[in-house]
């Protein structure tokens, strides 16, 4: 990430230099007629490729090292005050008024970046009469882990650019935390340097009052003939630890002009304050300061100053030219190969994405009619896809590239690292293989797939370090065993377990198109893919599936990897950050402490029951007067037209995207009370049921009952004691937790602390655990539809009804429907549907008009259940 935020200071830099452009030139058609001498351009001014090549050239002769200047230890009371990279023009005019209030001699350090762009600062630098060296191209942190041609030409270019703005020619090289190894010192030495700086001590000036007090402190732990620096140039990782330096929107969006974008945007007031601190510290300290060229004791040439009249071609020149140094630097191959960046990229198997949508990707094309067959079958069915090409194979099948390019398909580079390959030839492989795609093919891409063998570590590192996305898949379509296989069923079927009933969001499914003996397998296998484990996704009735009826979006989509990747409004992140989860959410564990003295009050406050789990059935270790307690109902108290949808469970997309569509459809929210076991194999599809809307509550882990009948006593018996119960609902929770967490809607967050109890079954026991893990309602409910085991559509529509209205035809206030989301229950959907369409077309004064709440909205923090009077 440090290289995005790398990238993003630099598109910062070149948005300011734009504007800067931009207001400048208005600023100067707005003067009296002038003339512009635009013949000397930024290129020929900062050319340094012969510089570059020569230094190159004297490193092949040489081994010379530049030597590194350092404190001179035990001279008098002096120190040598060097200031490190630029900041705004401003900022170092301050500084420079301070520097002779204290009567004090300083070095700037300038970086080439920020020369170009404002050489006037150089020019004050000159007058204030203080001393200007080179602070490298950039600043570049950990310079040592670059290669010699990145070194060489970022010392020569910077070098040529600090020369041609400076009125001395620098002849001190420093670079910003950098170790000098001995490559480092043998290329400034090429580079023309006879001299690189050491700083002894660093001066934070960037930490706010902190630092500027304790300036008296630095001071006093200084030793006399220090080389003592303060870094102007903000530090690439600071950048990343302040959020408002990384939110680049508002300075650019201002557009204040060059002025006032140098004392807004980027004004520093606190560099200039603790500057004076340490000023003051020193002048208390008795120490007087002198130029560090004193130390090195080197000789100053003079050159000319460029013709400022050409400050528009400059200014004009300067936007391109820091974009070609920047280009330079990031396709320069090495550049970041070392710990600078280089987080191993992830292998992203299935896209994190609530979006209906997934991928086919495909690979190989050594046969060029299985290809066209692909093609022609993907046309048909309006499906693009992402297609992984190898360099090899881009030289040797243009024209199929060139076809999959014309079809609008997505493109990506396939890579087969050999064995023993090194993570620098396979950097070098992917970024080859970029080049030609990009000159040959002009296409751009960021997606790398290793398609032969395991992924191995040097793929990861290298697509890493060049910020690619490396990606996987979720199924592998063709495999081994089934090379000869003439029949597409017979694949299907192995391919897909009985209980796999359909694909899911943001899979990845990877095609192998060179390796079927029969050509047309593979166009069987994607049209049989499509109709069996992705079309059953949608809900489909007579009267209302996606064919018939344009407003049924509850299809899944066929998409390129790179556009879900891109469609950030569906993309997430997980596990969730925890700081992005509500507060009272965050904690494990009750509010309250449970205790034997207060357990049956609680229970009995937060437990919502159900009229057929009672003394004698489904519930144990409670007595009967315990039990008369407890509610029974299964109804939430409350005045209101209200009912509530609930659903158990857990199941496949092709299940629970019915249901969604449906609730969506009739605009209604319900609860989902989740089995958490196969959750995170599908976490797409639970943030899914989140981020529609609905609540999550959880239905345990493992889905084993409070209380089980023993078939030989017919008693009722516990499944797992209290700290197995403990930890199984702690998973549940903490699963629910890392995957919708930070979801909310309608300002509410859809994760709960509501708990439905596998078969409604309860036990003290578990009642206890659940108190305790912090869950805050036990929910069962009002009417259990029996909606697995419903025989047809007219009979689980009857059920329902008896759930939701009184023999008088009102509306059950309250009640809480117990349905279920797994993909045994076939009616679920289109019988809510019925109820729902039936219901919305009923005048607002009918008494059997319902509402579908939330039970988040009734069961607010202080609601009780044994508190009859209606809420
Ligand atoms: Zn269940």
């Amino acid at each position: 990430m440090k290289s995005r935020t790398m990238v993003l200071a630099l598109i910062l830099i070149i948005g300011i230099s734009l504007t800067a452009v931009f207001f400048y030139k208005d600023f100067l058609k707005n003067q009296p007629v002038r003339e512009y001498h635009s013949n000397i351009t930024l290129d020929d001014l900062y050319n340094a490729d012969e510089e570059v090549a020569q230094a190159l050239a004297q490193l092949e002769k040489s081994q010379e090292k530049a030597t590194i200047v350092t404190g001179v230890p035990g001279s008098s009371r002096q120190i040598a005050l060097t200031f490190d990279g630029l900041t705004d023009r401003n900022t170092v005019q301050q500084i420079l008024v301070l520097l002779e209030k204290y009567n004090s001699k300083a070095t700037f350090f300038v970086d080439g970046l920020h020369t170009v762009e404002d050489p006037q600062t150089l020019a004050d630098i000159k007058n204030a009469g203080q001393k200007i060296e080179n602070f490298t191209l950039l600043g570049m942190p950990k310079m040592e882990n670059l290669p010699i041609e990145r070194l060489a030409k970022d010392f020569c270019r910077a070098e040529k650019i600090v020369k041609e703005n400076a009125t001395q020619e620098p002849n001190l090289l420093k670079c910003n935390d950098t170790k000098y190894t001995d490559q480092v010192l043998q290329v400034a030495k090429a580079c023309g340097f006879k001299n690189v700086v050491q700083s002894d001590a660093f001066f934070n000036v960037r930490q706010g009052n902190a630092a500027t007090t304790d300036a008296d402190a630095f001071v006093a732990a200084l030793r006399p003939g220090s080389i003592v620096s303060v870094k102007l140039l903000a530090n690439i990782e600071l950048i990343t630890n302040e959020p408002g330096k990384t939110d680049l929107k508002p300075a650019i969006d201002k557009q204040p002009g060059l002025i006032e974008m140098s004392q807004e945007g980027l004004r520093e007031p606190e560099i200039a304050l603790a500057v004076e601190k340490l000023l003051i510290a020193l002048q208390k300290a008795q120490y007087s300061t002198v130029y560090v060229e004193d130390y090195s004791k080197m000789s100053s040439k003079t050159a000319l100053w460029p013709d400022y009249s050409n400050q528009f071609a400059l200014l004009t020149k300067t936007a391109s030219f820091l974009q070609e140094q920047i280009m330079a630097l990031f396709s320069c191959p090495i550049a970041y190969a070392a710990e600078s960046i280089g987080q191993p990229a992830t292998e992203i198997k299935t896209i994190f994405t609530t979006e209906q949508a997934l991928s086919y990707t495909f690979g190989g094309l050594t046969k060029e009619s299985v290809v066209n067959d692909v093609l022609e079958r993907l046309n048909k069915l309006g499906i693009k896809a992402t297609f992984f090409v190898s360099e090899a194979e881009m030289k040797k099948y243009p024209q199929i590239v060139r076809k999959i390019i014309a079809n609008k398909h997505e493109v990506g580079i396939a890579i087969r690292p050999k064995a023993g390959e090194s993570l620098e030839e396979t950097r070098k492989s992917i970024m080859s293989s970029s080049r030609l795609l990009k000159e040959q093919f002009g296409v751009s891409t960021n997606l790398v797939k290793q398609v032969s063998g395991p992924v191995l570590d040097t793929t990861k590192e290298a697509v890493g370090s060049l910020e690619y996305k490396l990606i996987g898949q979720s199924i592998n379509i063709v495999q081994s065993k089934q090379k000869d296989y003439t029949s597409v069923d017979a694949i299907m079927a192995e391919l897909f377990h009985k209980s796999m009933l359909s694909l899911a969001r943001g899979q990845i499914l990877y095609f192998r198109m060179d390796f079927y003996t029969d050509d047309q397998i593979v166009g069987g296998l994607l049209e049989s893919i499509k109709q069996n484990k992705i079309d059953n996704i949608a809900y489909a009735t007579f009267y209302d599936n996606p064919i018939n009826n344009r407003a049924n979006n509850s299809q899944y989509m066929i998409k390129p990897v790179g556009e879900i990747l891109n469609n950030t409004k569906y993309t997430y992140q997980y596990p969730v950050d925890l700081q992005k989860v509500p507060p009272h959410l965050r904690h494990d564990g009750p509010e309250i402490a449970i205790n034997s003295h207060n357990f049956l009050s609680t229970a009995s406050q937060h437990y919502i029951g159900q009229n057929d789990v009672n003394f004698e059935d489904r519930m144990i270790g409670f007595s009967k007067m315990d039990e008369r307690r407890l509610d029974k109902t299964g109804f939430v108290h409350t005045k209101d037209n209200v009912i509530f949808l609930t659903f158990d469970d857990w199941g496949s997309d092709a299940a629970i995207n019915k249901l969604l569509y449906v609730l969506r459809k009739h605009n209604v929210s319900g609860t989902f009370f989740i089995i958490t076991n196969n959750v995170l194999y599908n976490t797409n599809l639970l943030r899914a049921i989140a981020v529609e809307g609905h609540e999550i509550g959880s239905h345990s882990d493992k889905h084993k009952p409070m209380a089980v009948m023993d078939p030989r006593t017919h008693k009722y018996v516990k499944t797992q004691e209290k700290e197995e119960y403990f930890k199984d609902l702690a998973t549940s929770y903490q699963k629910l937790r890392e995957v919708t967490g930070d979801v909310t809607s309608n300002g509410k967050p859809a994760l709960t602390r509501f708990f439905r109890p596998p078969t409604l079954a309860i036990s003290k026991m578990g009642m206890e655990a659940l108190l305790d893990t912090g869950y805050d309602y036990i929910i069962s409910g009002s009417t259990s539809t029996n909606d697995y085991k419903a025989k047809d559509i007219t009979q689980l529509v009857d059920t329902i009804k008896e759930g939701v209205y009184t023999q008088y035809g009102e509306v059950k206030k309250g009640a809480i429907l117990v349905m279920h989301m797994g993909d045994s229950v076939i009616y679920t959907p289109a019988a809510l549907d019925i109820l729902l369409t039936a219901n919305e077309a009923k005048a607002d004064s009918d008494p059997s008009k319902f509402k579908v709440g939330r039970l988040s909205d009734y069961l607010f923090e202080g609601y009780s259940q044994i508190n009859r009077k209606k809420h």
